[in-house]
């Protein structure tokens, strides 16, 4: 007898990868610039050029310095890089022992939960939030607790959030900027977030673990900040990537911030490496790892991603649409003009606009579209987003 659970996950695939699918075979039927396809979050501007001159310098190097395993926590020169560039842009004070290289930040949350988590414990996080979560969560027999958000703003809710935590609570995930809303909760909103956990950390006597999924730290606009957790709350573990910043997501490379101020720490670090030992992470991969080094603060041209953004919320508002405002990551969190997400993408695609309902986001109702695309594809979505709304306006008059 197979897995049942197992086979589950992989015999429907993610409504986003339905949609992408759908979408490649519509675009050989009729041309790929007749489909608007805002599916994916894959980064659509190119990997900054430090990164092709780290490439290409590194194929320069001994084969075994750039092919061969490195120690499973990750290459000690690279670890320290980082650690020091963390410590000079958050005022922190980490040695290359709080950092743990992983592939990306979809390994570094598995790791974590993995870590932390026992069958029967629970973890917390806001909706909407990144699907996979549920998986990484479920798949340690643990039970994932969403807190739906503050509205209109899309910020954290205090009092649903305390309602939530249990003496079962392990840890809260936290992902801001936020994938699918765009939102990056603000200082104010982590602040009261941080001081309840303090609070309910010692009402019931165990330490609550923050976990900070932030592969889009740096895709912020209008000179927004996202606090560094780590400042604010002595238990947080910080689950990085260079997927988004460094538009490098199929090369699978990221990091896990351990710092010494957590409790448990000596505990936590080998749960960390145990952990990474039982999910088959040997260590992530080389080559990558010194290629983050070497371009450790670059990140591609997010001024692209802005002007995507300022294009589509100006567009949609124009028509009628109700966004919610974004101001980092590259997805715009909208208010389909029915009920059902489903239904509304549905009809969407008859206009060969391809969006992806909100459901499995954990916030019914609306649908994300990931503008990280050409901004060609924007300009000529337009007038299909208008006759959408025709279409619906239509309906109700
Ligand atoms: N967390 C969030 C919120 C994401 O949006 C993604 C990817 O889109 C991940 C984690 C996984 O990132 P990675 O590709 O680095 O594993």
């Amino acid at each position: 007898m197979i897995s049942e659970e197992c086979y589950e996950l992989g015999s429907r695939s993610s409504i986003i990868r339905e949609i992408f699918s759908f979408g490649l075979k519509r675009k050989a039927e009729i041309g790929a610039d007749k489909v608007y396809d805002f599916s994916l979050g894959n980064p659509s501007i190119p990997a900054p050029e430090s990164v092709k001159k780290a490439i290409l310098e590194l194929m320069e190097r001994p084969p075994e310095e750039v092919h061969a395993y490195s120690p499973a926590p990750g290459d000690a020169g690279v670890r320290k890089t980082i650690a020091e560039s963390l410590n000079r842009r958050f005022a922190e004070s980490f040695r290359a022992e709080n950092i743990f290289m992983t592939c990306g930040a979809a390994a570094s949350l598995n790791i974590c939960i993995k870590a932390l988590g026992n069958p029967g414990d629970e973890f917390i996080t806001f909706a909407p939030f990144f699907p996979e979560y549920r998986c990484w969560v479920e798949g340690i027999g643990a039970v994932l607790k969403v807190v739906p958000p503050h509205l209109p703003d899309f910020q954290i809710d205090l009092e649903e959030l305390e309602k939530a935590i249990s003496s079962k609570t392990k840890g809260v995930i936290v992902n801001s900027p936020n994938n699918p809303s765009g939102v990056v909760y603000t200082k104010e909103a982590l602040t009261g977030l941080t001081e309840l956990l303090k609070r309910k950390t010692q009402e019931y006597g165990a330490p609550i673990y923050l976990i900070s999924d932030e592969p889009y730290r740096e895709i912020v606009y209008d000179g927004v900040t996202v606090p560094y957790l780590t400042r604010y709350y002595d238990n947080t573990l910080v689950c990085y990537s260079y997927s988004k910043s460094l538009s490098l997501p199929g090369e699978r490379i990221g990091y896990i911030v351990i710092p010494d101020r957590l409790a448990d720490y000596k505990k936590v670090s080998p749960a960390i490496a145990g952990a990474a030992r039982v999910l088959g992470f040997v260590c992530a991969p080389s080559l990558f790892q010194q290629v983050a080094a070497r371009c450790v603060e670059d990140t591609g041209d997010i001024e692209a991603y802005k002007s995507n953004r300022d294009l589509l919320l100006k567009g949609l508002t124009n028509l009628g649409y109700t966004c919610v405002p974004p101001q980092g990551a590259f997805y715009l969190f909208v208010k389909a003009l029915e009920e059902d997400a489903d239904a509304f993408c549905e009809r969407a695609k008859k206009y060969d606009l391809l969006l992806v309902p909100s459901d499995d986001f954990g916030c019914p109702g609306y649908v994300r579209i990931a503008y990280c695309v050409a901004q060609k594809t924007i300009v000529d979505a337009m007038p299909a987003f208008g006759k959408l709304m025709e279409e619906y306006s239509a309906a109700v008059s």
